[in-house]
C-alpha cells in the first residue's frame, strides 16, 4: 500500500457528490465511527468539491486506534471497562 502525505491527490467516490471526485490529503479532525469523539489532525482524503472527509488512508488507522484507546482510557466512553 502506497503511503500518502499532505497535498497528495487521488480519486475516490464521494457519497455526497455521487461521483468519482479528486481528493486531496489533508490533516483533519475526524470523528470516531461511533461519533463519540474526534481524532485530531489525522491524514484524511478530502473531497475537492464538497470539502468532506471521504477517505482515510490505511496508514492513519493505528493513529486513530491509539487516539481511541486514549479517549476511552480517559473515561470518554460510557462503557465501563471490566478487568478479568
Ligand atoms: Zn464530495
Amino acid at each position: 500500500m502506497k503511503k500518502v502525505k499532505v497535498g497528495d491527490t487521488c480519486k475516490a467516490v464521494c457519497q455526497d457528490c455521487k461521483a468519482v471526485v479528486d481528493i486531496t490529503f489533508q490533516l483533519r479532525d475526524v470523528p470516531f465511527s461511533n461519533g463519540m469523539g474526534i481524532v485530531e489532525q489525522v491524514l484524511s482524503g478530502v473531497c475537492n468539491q464538497c470539502d468532506r472527509v471521504i477517505s482515510i488512508p490505511h496508514q492513519s488507522t493505528p493513529e486513530i486506534k491509539k487516539a481511541y484507546d486514549k479517549y476511552t482510557a480517559e473515561g470518554g466512553s460510557s462503557e465501563q471497562k471490566t478487568k478479568a
